[in-house]
Parts: C-alpha cells; structure tokens; sequence
C-alpha cells in the first residue's frame, strides 16, 4: 500500500535516466515504486499530475532567512516557488533557528554560519584559534559550515585563507562571497575580486557564491567578464559554484552616520550613478533604482519610490536593498555555459533569494527550457542532482527507488511551480501553503544542537559529498 500515488506526470531524473510519462507510488517518505502505470487502488491518496512535470526536489544552495532579509517570510516565499531544500548561506544562525522554528512551512533547511569582523571575530584578522573555535562551535551548534562575507563585511586575505584552510581541514562546509579587506571598495563584487578569491582558494575546497555578480560589466563587458569568470571555474575544479537568474542584486540597507554599512551597497548604488552613502541610496530609493525587501503578511514583495524610502526609514535602514545590476548576458551564460566534455561550468542554478523575493529558480529556470537553453534533464541536474550531491544528499536530487519523496511538480506551460512535496507531504498546492515546521539539515557534531530547539535534523555525512571528495559520476554516486 502506498500513502500517496502521483500519477500520470512527465517525470524527469537526471540521476536514474528517467524522462516520460511515469506513475510514483510513496510509503513511508520514500519512492518506492517508479512505474508507467501503478494500480490506483493501492494508494491511500491519489494526485492527478497529468500535463504537469513532476521533478525531483528544487535545492537551492544559496538563500538568506536572517532578520535584515525579512526571513519570517523566506520559508513561505521558498515554498511557494517550488524549492523543497535550501541552505542559508551566512545566518546569523540563531536568527536562523528563530525563523525555522517560528515560520517553517515544510522545507528542509541547512544554514552555514557567517563569519564576521567584530560580529563573531575580532577585528578583519582573526586569529587561527579564533576562527577554529568560531568553526568548532557553528558545527556543534548545526551549522554545516561557514560563510565568508567578503564582498560586504571583508576579512583581511590571511583571515580569508585562514578560514578556507581551517574549514577544509575540520571537514566544514565553506562558501564564500568574494572579496577581502585589503580591497579598494570599488574594486569589490567585480572580476578582480573573483580573480583574488580564486587565488585564496588554490588547493581547497570552496563553494563560490552567486559567480554571475563577477560579471555585472563593471571593468569591461559583460561577455568578456562571463568568460574570465567561466574560465576560471572550468581551470580549477576544487570550486563549486552557483549563480542565480535575477537581474536584482541584494544587499543590507542600513547605514551608520550618513556613511552605507555595507560595501556592496555602494558598488550597486555606483552603478546606477548615485553616490556611495546614504544620501545616493535614499535618493536611488526615491527614484525607484533601488527596491526595498518589504514584509507583506507572511511573504516578502519588493517596493520603491517614497513608499521604499518610508518602509526603509521605519525600519532604520535594516533591511535589504536591491538595485538591477545583473545583465541578462551572465544571467543565460552562467546557467547554460558547458565545456568541452559538456559539463555545467557552473555546478547549480541557486536565487541568492530565501528572504529577498527572487526565489526564481523555477519561474526563470524553466523560461531557459523554453528557449533551449537547458534540457529538462539538464534542468534537473542543476537544480536538483547537482546541489544534493555537492551537499553528499545522496537520497536526494532524484527519485530512484529509496529516494527520498521530495517533489517539485511544475506547470510547463505557466512555467510555474504546482506543488512542493517533501518526503512525501504535500507543502504547497497550487500556490496554497500546507507545510509546517522545518526540518535541519545538519552534522552528526549538531544533531543534539537542533533537537534542543524543538526541531527535526536531518544528518548529512560531508565526508560523501562531492565538496569534499571532489565530483563523482553518477553511476558512482548513486553505489556509493
Ligand atoms: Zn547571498
């Protein structure tokens, strides 16, 4: 007897070779029969997928579910855009834990702690102990690693290669945002500072955060940065990387004494030709160059003009802001690029989003299907195979027998996600959220820590995953 039949939809798994017309039966969480036609009376509940693709899990490696990214609404803007898993990228964790205890909606999260000047270290150059119990710590604590901020709060390049070591020789997660302290601050979120961070990384293990950012044409064109940034991806394998599809940015908004907190900002705000400080980004804010993350019931929406700046100002400025800075050159040529043995330059189509309502891995991931820039099956594999294998989840990212249930089903025409399904229960339906609670992906070390909080973990063995033993085919990654 299965819990739930999905019948009839066009099933695609990268992973087991799958691409047609195929009925699902699930017990217990898991697929346990993949077939063309499953006998409906076997089923506890039936859902009718005619005309829909039904896909394994969207996980999206890079989101934000922090206060200053209005994350009450990140698992509910998640959800409803079809992505199943997803990993916080920078915390705070215990902001973190807040929201997925608070406001889960059925996802499975991880969240890798930030690592930040005179946050949780001391000054842009801590010391190797210090960052070592910074990582001990996050771990015990369910982190699955850190981030580095580098291209809003830098650590100064010895912290950076530090921290890259450190994580790496203590089996943690790392992604890192480029930049460092060292840097001009025009110099940050361009090519330049992607070069740098490639150099720092030499040797490690290193997720590279959103790679289309390095190619927003701010030294020469965008097509000619693409390049380099592909370039450089494709020369060193020890990175992973993803990049997103929204033509807007995000950074934090707040400011102290007329001066940006962030450096980030003011790169965005330069590009739309306004000053590097409050004044040019209240002035942005006004003239509707730069949008404001604002919460709106339980989701997020992006405003401007004198309502942005009120929403802004009643916040003190601590929210995020994001201006369109992202041709939509790097945008298609990070997502589509291959190389010569016609593989992903960049491993994962990610959304930078969570919090910030960009989580348009399947609204603008399935547009490039359409315009033949992906395959279905290619689509599966950067949105799904390729995150959970570099996250050594290896029950998911397909939807072989023993697969975890995790499911996105999407409308082909719409280009639309239908429903979010994990381990078997149905989160979203039809844009109406279902899902409740949130289950933590973490390390045996944070087992205890996320059980303290009321919450499910998940545990994930690093030592399998593509990040630290390096990319596996699949045939291998499906014995192993
Ligand atoms: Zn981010």
């Amino acid at each position: 007897m299965f819990d739930l039949i999905i019948r009839g939809g066009h099933l695609v798994d990268y992973q087991n070779n799958v691409n047609g017309t195929f009925d699902l039966g699930i017990a217990d969480g898991q697929v346990v029969e993949v077939s063309p036609e499953i006998d409906l009376t076997r089923g506890q509940r039936v859902f009718d997928a005619a005309g829909k693709m039904v896909l394994p899990g969207i996980i999206d490696l890079h989101v934000h579910t922090g206060f200053v990214c209005k994350g009450r609404t990140a698992m509910n803007n998640m959800v409803k855009a079809g992505t199943v898993t997803a990993v916080d990228v920078g915390g705070p964790l215990e902001e973190f834990y807040d929201n997925a205890v608070s406001h889960g909606a059925g996802l499975n999260m991880a969240c890798l702690q930030m690592i930040r000047p005179d946050y949780n270290v001391k000054g842009v150059n801590p010391s190797p102990q210090e960052i070592g119990v910074l990582i001990d710590k996050s771990l015990e604590n369910g982190a699955l690693g850190l981030k580095i901020l580098g291209g809003h709060y830098p650590l100064a390049r010895e912290a950076t290669r530090r921290t890259i070591e450190l994580t790496n020789k203590k089996r943690a997660y790392l992604t890192f945002h480029a930049g460092t302290a060292e840097s001009d601050e025009t110099v940050l979120n361009t090519l330049d500072s992607f070069k740098e961070a490639v150099e720092l990384a030499e040797g490690f293990s290193v997720q590279m955060a959103h790679v289309n950012a390095y190619a927003r044409g701010r030294t020469a064109s965008p097509l000619e940065e693409c390049i380099e940034t592909l370039g450089l991806l494709e020369a060193n394998p020890n990175l992973f990387s993803e990049a997103y599809l929204a033509q807007f940015s995000g950074a934090p908004g707040r400011c102290v004494d007329g001066q940006l907190e962030s450096k980030g900002t003011g790169n965005s705000l330069s590009m739309g030709g306004y000053s590097r400080d409050e004044k040019g980004l209240r002035q942005g804010i006004l003239d509707g160059f730069v949008l404001v993350t604002c919460e709106l019931g339980e989701e997020s929406v992006l405003i401007t003009g004198k309502e942005g700046l009120e929403y802004w100002e009643a916040n003190n400025g601590d929210v995020t802001v994001s201006c369109p800075t992202n041709p939509a050159l790097s945008l298609f040529l990070c997502a589509t690029r291959k190389n010569t043995d016609g593989r992903f330059v960049v491993d994962a189509i990610s959304t930078d989003g969570g919090g910030i309502p960009r989580n348009f891995i399947v609204t603008k991931g399935t547009a490039l299907v359409r315009l033949y820039g992906l395959t279905w099956p290619e689509f599966v594999m950067k949105t799904s195979y390729h995150p959970a294998r570099i996250l050594g989840l290896n029950n998911k990212g397909h939807l072989g027998h023993g697969a975890d249930a995790d499911i996105t089903i999407v409308d082909p025409l719409a280009g639309r996600p239908y429903a979010t399904i994990n381990r078997g229960k149905i989160a979203m339906l039809g844009g109406v959220i279902l899902g409740t609670g949130t289950t933590v992906i973490t390390t045996a070390q944070g087992k205890d820590a996320v059980k303290r909080r009321g919450l499910a973990p998940y545990i994930v063995d690093l030592e399998r995953s593509w990040f630290l033993r390096g990319r596996q085919d699949a045939k291998a990654a499906t014995e192993a």
